[in-house]
């Protein structure tokens, strides 16, 4: 029968794989003789390599997650009751059902595989037992050492100015990737601390830049230079982007969306009525450019759009950014900003349809809006 072949083969496989180590004493093919030469032993092994491998995906994981600040572990409570429900489901609509106790004596007719674990098998045939250990050792230590790997491409590190820096930690808080350590400071500024940036470990989101209390376009007495910057993409070179996006405006319903270069992109929103910029993620604005663009009177409405909830390509930047408008997290959105006039959307590239329209939709509210200098006094 063909399954009893199939089962013999992969017995055969296995101990002919492992026996190539060299290690065990005696063939392991001679255990699955017979009922009596396998022995408590054996079990007490495959007992003990169960606990030992889960220890070591722990160690890895452990080791994975020291490069990220405040990592979660566990999905979202609807994910995971979600998820839950549905392998409760499956488990009864297709029940994993386990062989009868083994017999020795007997060879299995039926016997279910699991090619994800054997899938190496078929490799045996075209190459040597040496070849498919080495391509199976190769593989778990390329795949071990996948947070040293460098990226493909290296951004940019944030700099820090120090003449601007007063040691406030925020950066170092909001930092998804534990790039920002405080130290003790370097210089004769009366603060005690001082932020610097691990460079190996800056991914270039310029989230750091977006919550340093320096970040504010209204500066104009001296350069818009903040605490923490991206050299490549300064916030100096944002406000410029803004105030050009804002010049080339004309109509009713002027907006600026404000958006984040691995969400959707902002530039395909651009029209007459519509200015776009992009940012590395939405939290490396700081809502003072909000404040900038409305107060100035550079755009009727600000949009501010980023991944989905829950998908952000840099962690926390949504979640910062939520936070930050509500008040709940330093930099705030100052009270004095009207609400009505801004819309954030979290939207994936595949929900750009469903963006264009709640922009159209916010730019209709804003039509019917009384002008700015009829909103009364601000709170
Ligand atoms: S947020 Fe700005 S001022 Fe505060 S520690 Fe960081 S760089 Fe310095
Ligand atoms: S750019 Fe992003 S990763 Fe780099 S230090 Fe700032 S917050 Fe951290």
């Amino acid at each position: 029968m063909v399954w009893d072949k199939l089962a013999q083969y992969i017995a055969i496989a296995t101990t002919e794989w492992l026996d190539w180590l060299g290690i065990f004493g005696e063939a392991i093919a001679r255990n699955f003789l017979t009922p009596n030469t396998l022995d408590d032993r054996f079990f007490t092994l495959l007992t003990f390599i169960h606990i030992v491998a889960p220890l070591l995906l722990l160690l890895v994981l452990w080791i994975h997650l020291q490069r990220v600040t405040k990592p979660r572990i566990n999905p979202k409570r609807g994910l995971a009751a979600g998820t839950f429900l549905m392998l409760v489901a499956l488990s009864f609509v297709k029940p994993a059902v386990s062989h009868p106790p083994a017999d020795l004596a007997v060879v299995p007719d039926v016997l279910k595989l699991d090619w994800f674990y054997l899938s190496a098998y078929p490799l045996m045939d075209h190459f040597s037992n040496g070849a498919v250990w080495a391509f199976g050792g190769v593989l778990t230590f390329m795949l071990f050492a996948l947070p040293w790997l460098p990226p493909v491409r290296r951004p940019a590190a944030a700099v820090v100015d120090l003449n601007n820096c007063n040691g406030c930690e925020r950066c170092a808080n909001d930092c998804p990737f534990n790039a920002i350590v405080m130290r003790q400071r370097s210089d004769a500024l009366p603060f005690e601390q001082e932020a610097t940036v691990d460079a190996s470990l800056c991914v270039g989101c310029g989230i750091c830049a977006g919550s340093c209390p320096t970040s504010t376009p209204f500066r104009r007495a001296s350069e818009l230079i903040p605490g923490i910057d991206l050299p490549d993409r300064s916030l100096r070179a944002v406000r410029d982007e803004v105030e050009a996006a804002a010049a080339g405006l004309s109509g009713e319903s002027r907006v600026i969306v404000f958006g984040c270069d691995h969400a959707v992109p902002a530039s395909r929103l651009a029209s007459s009525g519509i200015g776009t910029v992009s940012l590395p993620c939405i939290a490396a604005l700081p809502p003072s450019f909000i404040d900038y663009v409305l107060s100035r009177d550079l755009a009727d409405g600000v949009v501010i759009t980023g991944c989905r909830d829950g998908e952000c390509f840099n962690r926390y930047g949504v979640d910062w950014t939520k936070a930050r408008l509500a008040g709940e997290r330093d930099p705030y959105l100052r009270k004095r900003v009207p609400r009505e006039r801004i819309l954030t959307c979290w939207a994936a590239g595949a929900d750009r349809a469903a963006l264009e329209k709640q922009v159209e939709v916010f730019r209709a509210t804003l039509s019917a809006l009384p002008s700015p200098d009829e909103d009364g006094p601000n709170a």
